[in-house]
């Protein structure tokens, strides 16, 4: 079964608990809009034409919202498979945007940075030529093998044929923040999925069900892929969360141990020696074994990689509880529904790294308002808190310590809010959908009443437009 087709099962699967009727369900589910290029881009003497897309899978919210993505891999049935979860996505963390996607058919780390600026800027002005970019049209974000480098090309290409454009800003997401970015927003898929993880720990007896505690910390955890995604998961989860991290899979192969990875010593230790193998007291596993990596013991399972890598082949050997989807799309259907019967709980991609988009849509808006989060505020709050303070040590006579006083009086700048804002967001969201699963009681999984809690708020746009009577 393809990407594409594990998606479409699960949108019938829960479009059948929706009771929308049949037209509304099909304008939801296909794409609207699917633009195929190729493009030549000249490196010295030689020509290569580049295969690239740009899928918009729901208009039903402008401006239309997804990474772009640069692999070997990327096809037209894998980009309209993630600008589908991007729609999704959306609705589920309540970001008011539609579902799109973008891909680039090339293998990044074979070119130089001149010839991928080249790439970007070429394939942006294809974009800009058929109008399938613009802040109020289309904003890509990064995705697999693009970062804010990439970002920043797209928006200065953008500029450059759109000087009038005073939004132009708003064209991407993910930009450095020196270029209109927001801070927070390069850690916030990595730092959504450990909010995610934390609230479904926290759900006591849903931890019980899997004979596990409350709590997300001291639960093992084993990571795929240290990416972005993956390392900011992982730091942000032992960090903040206490989790103990015992296995690491990557490309050159997998380490186990028990007693713990500081992830923060390992991703050092990667950058000097190039492999995450021969990691101080941690055993051993090749590279064509490293996939034995997801079915180490643990409590908690994080595929933090690319689509397609729990299948009908591995699935009844993962021994995790918890199956967070950090990455879009890790599990197959078929090794769904045996993970299920084996009780896991799956917390699904389309929820649980929406935490990108979500701090992207904080960009978009700090863009559209030419000023960033805190300005008018963050004194104002400090010298309140200040004012309080002195009252109380007013009243009882006690001094508050400088440290304490640093601590509590402080206004909340840019990253404060923006991290508040993406916990608030994947808190409500986990609960929205959880809620859904308890309200509808045939639902027995989060993935299909986080695609119903997502079919019913994009269902109820269109009933408010009142195309679909
Ligand atoms: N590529 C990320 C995703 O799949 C982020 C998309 C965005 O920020 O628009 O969710």
């Amino acid at each position: 079964m393809s990407f594409y087709e594990s998606v479409q099962h699960y949108f019938d699967k829960a479009a059948a608990h929706t009771g929308l009727q049949a037209g509304l369900l099909e304008k939801i589910n296909v794409c609207n809009a699917v633009y195929k290029m190729y493009f030549p881009v000249k490196f010295g003497k030689e020509v290569k034409v580049i295969e690239a897309y740009r899928v918009q899978h729901s208009h039903h919210r402008s401006p239309t919202k997804g990474g772009i993505r640069f692999s070997n891999h990327v096809n037209q049935e894998e980009v309209m498979a993630l600008a589908t979860l991007m729609t999704y996505k959306c609705a589920i963390v309540n970001v008011p945007f539609g579902g799109a996607k973008g891909g680039v058919k090339i293998t990044p780390w074979q070119y130089t940075p001149g010839q991928l600026e080249k790439i970007t800027r070429r394939y942006t002005t294809e974009l800009i030529r058929r109008k399938f970019i613009g802040p109020a049209i289309d904003v890509p974000a990064p995705d697999y093998g693009t970062g804010p480098r990439e970002m920043a090309w797209i928006y200065d290409t953008y500029r450059t044929f759109h000087g009038e454009d005073i939004d132009a800003a708003g064209v991407v997401t993910g930009k450095p923040v020196t270029q209109s970015g927001i801070r927070g927003r390069t850690e916030a898929t990595g730092r959504g999925v450990y909010y995610g993880i934390r609230e479904a720990c926290n759900h006591e007896k849903d931890m019980k069900k899997l004979g596990l505690s409350k709590g997300i910390a001291g639960k093992t955890m084993v990571i795929q892929g240290l990416g972005n995604v993956g390392s900011y998961s992982g730091t942000i989860s032992q960090e903040e969360g206490d989790a103990k991290i015992v296995g690491v899979v990557e490309f050159e192969g997998a380490i186990y141990k028990e007693s713990g990875i500081d992830i923060n010593e390992l991703l050092k230790f990667r950058k000097e020696t190039g492999s995450i193998l021969n990691f101080p007291g941690a055993k051993n596993f090749s590279q064509e074994d490293r996939n034995k990596g997801l079915e180490f013991e643990c409590d908690i399972l994080v595929p933090a990689a690319l689509e397609n890598q729990i299948t009908a082949e591995n699935a009844s050997r993962i021994k995790a509880k918890i199956i967070a989807e950090a990455a879009n799309g890790p599990i197959t259907a078929p090794a769904e529904k045996i993970l299920l019967e084996a009780g896991k709980l799956i917390i699904p991609d389309v929820y649980l790294n929406a935490g990108g988009v979500t701090v992207s849509y904080f960009e978009w808006l700090k863009n559209l308002s030419h000023m960033r989060f805190g300005r008018m505020e963050k004194r104002f709050q400090q010298n309140q808190f200040n004012a309080v303070l002195r009252q109380v040590e007013e009243m009882t006579g006690k001094t508050v310590s400088i440290r304490d006083r640093n601590i509590i009086a402080r206004g909340a700048d840019e990253v404060d809010l923006v991290r508040s804002g993406l916990e608030e967001t994947m808190i409500t969201a986990y609960n929205e959908v959880r809620d859904t699963k308890k309200r509808k009681k045939k639902i027995e999984d989060l993935r299909t009443a986080a695609f119903v809690t997502a079919l019913l708020k994009i269902a109820d746009d269109y009933n408010a437009m009142g195309i679909f009577p």
